[in-house]
């Protein structure tokens, strides 16, 4: 499949894991917005957010668990830190392989884009 997170997955295209298990991958963002910007992604290919079933429930459960765990770990719990889905076009979607951006270590400003 042509899907770069896919690939991410596969390990053809190199990344760096920070959280693996059956259903979740996670990873440093190659363009980081922030000091911490990690990607969270399912190993099931997603295309978009609007794509999600009740039979991912638990693919999604895994996701904010890595969030929580990811953010522990990496030292933001306390501080904050945001968690961003972008869907389609108006959202700001460039990768269609569903996935969530972990952003923190600074105060981030206050927006909506
Ligand atoms: P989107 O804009 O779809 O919400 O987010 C896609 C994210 O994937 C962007 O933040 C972009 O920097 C990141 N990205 C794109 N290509 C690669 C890559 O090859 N490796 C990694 N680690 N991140 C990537
Ligand atoms: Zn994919």
């Amino acid at each position: 499949m042509d899907c770069l997170f896919c690939k991410i997955i596969e390990g053809t295209i190199p990344s760096t894991k920070v959280y693996e298990n059956d259903h979740v991958l996670a990873f440093k963002d190659i363009a980081p917005q922030a000091p911490v910007h990690i990607v969270i992604i399912p190993k099931k290919h997603i295309a978009t957010m609007n794509d999600v079933t009740r039979e991912d429930d638990v693919a999604l459960a895994e996701i904010f668990a890595a969030a929580r765990q990811i953010a522990r770990d990496l030292g933001i719990a306390d501080n904050g830190y945001r968690l961003i889905n972008n869907t389609n076009k108006d959202g700001g979607q460039t990768v269609f392989h569903l996935h969530f951006h972990l952003l923190g270590g600074t105060t981030l400003t206050p927006q909506v884009n």
